[in-house]
């Protein structure tokens, strides 16, 4: 028997929607099951949102948004409500960590940063409206031409279950920021932090109905957010199946669409590079946060004169992560975060061990008989046509495969159909700056793994997403530049019409 996980105190009886400064169920009262993961038993309902729930709270938001003051305000003012948010989200970090660990799976250790680091997100955003210029294009003499930007309206935001608070909050800040109105629908199978928005927001002086939530199913709730006429904007991240789903859905009103998206990211070692350094990095890459991060280093690809002691150094440590109870402070990886999930991960390395050299992990651990535990999987000798090459798993499995030459190495890179991230690890600095540039990757790091610089621009090419988040990026996504051409002279206008 599994040890049941330790119970949060104070677990909601129902998780409600949040709809013009309300805690509401939905109008038909329909509710879903939300587990936890450690036994997979339901610990609580939540509301199923339905179009006629989406339509309540896009009209909230958007009464809001057009008779409402938060567009309004001076950058100055929205700054101090983001302020306050950051920190109540601050305050919130051992409660949040224990509801994110509970619901989520992920080790206690690593979920106890994400506190700090949405509410980073607030601070910046905050910094940033304040520092913003206009810009203004001056003909002398003739014409003075200047920028306007306008908060659009009622954004869509539509976020997933790995660490679902922290991305709901890089979604939340800049659209408060920027002075748009929003409804939010969280990931179904993680819905419970996502209900300490509403208390912190309201607590920090946001007007009722500038943040509204509604949970729901993606087909059902999230369908019908995309498809709302007053709903101008959808940020999505989530899966790339999902992605062009949302596509599809929005061209109908020709909706702007920022999507972040799947990857299968590359880690380049080269023989020259810092080998201890290189392992570190490789194993905490896609071994922490139970290997379900977007950015995961989960294919490694090795110099062959390297490889074979590369990969067995790997398989040692891997076999060595603690895998346990996620709120255990000790625990390294905790339990994937849904059965359905769980099985989709274990069906994959199924497919690993019908093509591929198995080095270690393989199966669920003996001393963790129930929950969605799995050994971290190390396959190695992964040939690029293989599925586990090719797709994207998002748990403890990495896929190890050797490579002989610089331009060999940068063609297996970009041998799938993901552009997220790359991570390449040398200490020839020209090749380091080459193999970077080389990689299809929004984005790549020479010599470390993931490390966020929020004015970088955020996102994924090819099958990884479009649009960037991250700094001023995420200001344009949620306003437009509205232009304003003043003439400062008699203009000559041919004369239409004036001829006898
Ligand atoms: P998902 O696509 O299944 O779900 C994401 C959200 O979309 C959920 O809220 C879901 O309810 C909703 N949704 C589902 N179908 C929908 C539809 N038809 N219309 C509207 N909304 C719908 O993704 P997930 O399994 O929750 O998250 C994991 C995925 O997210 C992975 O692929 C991962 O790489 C990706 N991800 C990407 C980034 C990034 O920045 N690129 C960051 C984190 C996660």
């Amino acid at each position: 028997m599994t040890q049941a996980p330790h119970t949060p105190a104070n677990l909601p009886e129902r998780i409600k929607h949040f709809i013009e400064g309300q805690e509401v169920d939905s109008l038909s009262g329909a509710t879903f099951e939300v587990l936890e993961p450690v036994t997979n038993k339901p610990y609580t309902t939540a509301a199923a949102g339905r179009a006629e729930d989406i339509d309540r709270a896009v009209r909230a938001a958007r009464k809001a948004f057009t008779e409402g003051p938060w567009p309004h305000l001076k950058a100055r003012e929205r700054a101090r409500v983001l302020n306050r948010i950051a920190d109540a989200v601050e305050a919130e970090n051992e409660s949040l960590a224990e509801l994110e660990t509970f619901d989520t799976g992920l080790p206690i250790k690593q979920a106890k940063g994400q506190a700090h680091r949405a509410a980073e997100n607030f601070r910046f955003f905050a910094d940033m409206i304040v520092a913003m210029n206009e810009d203004a294009y001056r003909v002398p003499g003739s014409q003075l031409n200047y920028v306007v930007r306008k908060p659009i309206g009622v954004a869509g935001l539509i976020t997933p279950w790995n660490t679902p608070f922290m991305l709901e909050s890089w979604k939340l800040a800049p659209a408060l920021a920027s002075g748009c109105t929003v409804v939010l629908k969280p990931a179904e199978f993680t819905p419970l932090s996502a209900s300490l928005w509403a208390r912190i927001f309201t607590e920090a002086g946001l007007p009722d109905g500038v943040f509204n939530l509604v949970n729901g199913i993606g087909e059902e709730a999230g369908e019908a957010l995309v498809a709302h006429p007053d709903v101008p904007l959808i940020s999505f991240t989530g899966e790339t199946a999902t992605g062009k789903t949302i596509m599809r859905n929005a061209a109908e009103n020709l909706k702007g669409l920022s999507m972040e998206l799947g990857g299968k990211s590359p880690v380049v070692v080269f023989a020259d590079a810092d080998l201890d350094a290189a392992l570190d990095s490789a194993l905490f890459g896609v071994f922490s946060l139970n290997g379900e991060r977007c950015t995961a280093g989960s294919r490694i690809l090795v110099e062959r004169s390297v490889y074979e002691e590369f990969a067995w150094r790997y398989a040692e440590r891997a076999e060595n992560v603690v895998v346990g109870p996620p709120d255990d402070p000790a625990t390294e990886i905790g339990a994937l975060v849904h059965p359905e999930h769980y099985q989709r991960v274990r069906d994959y390395v199924e497919a690993g061990k019908q093509d591929a050299r198995l080095l270690a992990g393989g199966g669920r651990p003996e001393h963790l008989p129930e929950g969605n535990y799995l050994e971290p999987t190390v396959f190695a000798d992964v040939k690029p046509e293989s599925r586990i090459f090719q797709e994207e798993i998002f748990g403890p499995v990495v896929a190890l495969t050797p490579f002989d030459t610089e331009e060999e190495a940068i063609e297996l890179a970009n041998d799938v159909r993901y552009g997220l991230a790359g991570y390449v690890w040398t200490n020839d600095l020209k090749r380091g700056h080459r193999v970077g540039a080389a990689i299809e990757a929004g984005m790549v790091w020479l010599n470390s793994h993931n490390i966020r610089d929020l004015r970088t621009p955020f996102g994924g090419i090819k099958h990884s997403g479009i649009g960037h988040e991250g700094g001023h990026r995420s200001v344009d996504f949620y306003t437009n530049e509205h232009i304003i051409h003043v003439a400062l002279d008699e203009v000559h206008t041919p004369r239409f019409g004036a001829s006898s």
